[in-house]
C-alpha cells in the first residue's frame, strides 16, 4: 500500500465517507471569481474579497504546500423534520460540523505526522480561504453541479468537506469525467431564482444567505420565497436526481434532538435566549444568533399570515 493509499483509508476508518488527494497548485479561476465578486453576488460576505490570492492558489496559504488531501462527510439526516414544521436545512440538524469534520482531520494530520513526522501543514473546515468544492472535484471526489455545490454521483450533495493541506508529495487522484449534462432540475426549483444561471449562485437572492448570514432585515422579495423555512434552504439539493440515492449518516454529533425536531411555529416564537442557548448549544444555527432566528421566525409568522405573494 502506498503512502497516499494508507492516508485514504486511515481517513475512512476516522468516518470520513470519501477522500481524494490532489495536487496544491493556481486554481485557474481568477476570472471567473473576480467576476462574481465584481458583480457582487457575493453580498455582504466581505470575507470574500479578501485573501483572493490565497484563495485562487493555496500554496500561497500554506507554506511550502504540494498537496491537498480532500475528505467529505455525509451529513444526510436518518430522521427528519415534520414537514409541516418550520424547516432548518439538514446540515444544521445536529452539532457544529466545523468542529466534528476539525477533530476527525486533526486526527489524520497526527497520522501522517506519525508516518513522516518532518510533515507541515493545516487542517481546514471551511473557515479560511479555501475554494473546497473545486479542490473536492479536482480530487476525484465529485463533480460540482449547476448548483455550485459538489454532487457524487451515486451519493449525492449532502456532504460537508474539508481539507488538509500539506507540504508533502502524493499520489494525486484524477477529475471524474461525469457532469451535470442537459439536467437542470436546480436552476428551476430554486424558490427564488437565486441560481440566475448554471454554476452561478446570486447569494443575495438565495434563502440559505438571506436566513443565515444577513445580519440585517432580510431582503423582502428573497422574504415573499422562503415558505416554510426558517434557517437555510435545501431546494436546490432536494432537487438534483444525485441525491435520491443519499443514505443517512451514522455520525453520532449530527442525530438532532427530539426537542430540535418537535419545534413549531409557535414553540419558535415563544423561544428565549434561554432556550436558544440550550437548544442550539453545539449547533451551526448559533451562526443566525438569537436575533437572526427570531428575525426568520417572524418572516414565516407574516407569511402564514398573509396570502402568497412571492415576485419571483
Ligand atoms: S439554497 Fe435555496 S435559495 Fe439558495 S440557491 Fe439553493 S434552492 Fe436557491
Ligand atoms: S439538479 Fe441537475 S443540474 Fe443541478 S446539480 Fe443536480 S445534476 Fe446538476
Amino acid at each position: 500500500m502506498t503512502f497516499s493509499e494508507e492516508i485514504k483509508w486511515h481517513a475512512l476508518s476516522l468516518g470520513f465517507d470519501a477522500c481524494g488527494i490532489c495536487r496544491a497548485e493556481d486554481s485557474g479561476l481568477k476570472t471567473d471569481y473576480m467576476r462574481w465578486i465584481s458583480e457582487h453576488c457575493h453580498g455582504k460576505m466581505a470575507y470574500l474579497e479578501r485573501n483572493i490570492d490565497k484563495r485562487l492558489d493555496p500554496r500561497l496559504l500554506v507554506e511550502g504546500a504540494k498537496s491537498i488531501v480532500c475528505v467529505a462527510l455525509n451529513y444526510y439526516p436518518q430522521v427528519k423534520q415534520r414537514e409541516d414544521l418550520p424547516q432548518f436545512a439538514y446540515y444544521a440538524y445536529g452539532q457544529d460540523y466545523h468542529d466534528v469534520v476539525r477533530g476527525k482531520l486533526n486526527l489524520l494530520f497526527d497520522f501522517v505526522r506519525l508516518l513522516r513526522p518532518e510533515t507541515q501543514g493545516r487542517c481546514f473546515v471551511d473557515s479560511a480561504p479555501v475554494l473546497e468544492r473545486f479542490w473536492a472535484a479536482r480530487a476525484g471526489l465529485g463533480f460540482v453541479g449547476k448548483n455550485t455545490l459538489l454532487v457524487t454521483p451515486g451519493k449525492g450533495s449532502y456532504f460537508f468537506l474539508g481539507e488538509l493541506i500539506v507540504d508533502l508529495e502524493l499520489d494525486y487522484d484524477h477529475p471524474i469525467a461525469q457532469s451535470c449534462g442537459k439536467c437542470r432540475r436546480c436552476l428551476d426549483a430554486c424558490p427564488s431564482k437565486a441560481l440566475e444561471k448554471p454554476y452561478w449562485l446570486n447569494a443575495k437572492k438565495c434563502i440559505s444567505y438571506q436566513t443565515i448570514e444577513n445580519k440585517e432585515d432580510m431582503d423582502e422579495e428573497v422574504e415573499s420565497a422562503i415558505g416554510n423555512r426558517v434557517y437555510g434552504c435545501d431546494s436546490c439539493q432536494q432537487a438534483c436526481p444525485w441525491n435520491r440515492y443519499a443514505k443517512p449518516h451514522n455520525t453520532l454529533e449530527f442525530v438532532p434532538s427530539e426537542e430540535f425536531l418537535s419545534l413549531d411555529l409557535v414553540a419558535l416564537q415563544n423561544l428565549t435566549q434561554k432556550d436558544f442557548n440550550r437548544i442550539f448549544k453545539k449547533s451551526p444555527v448559533k451562526r443566525a444568533k438569537f436575533d437572526g432566528l427570531k428575525r426568520n421566525t417572524e418572516a414565516l409568522n407574516r407569511l402564514t399570515l398573509a396570502p402568497q405573494t412571492h415576485k419571483f
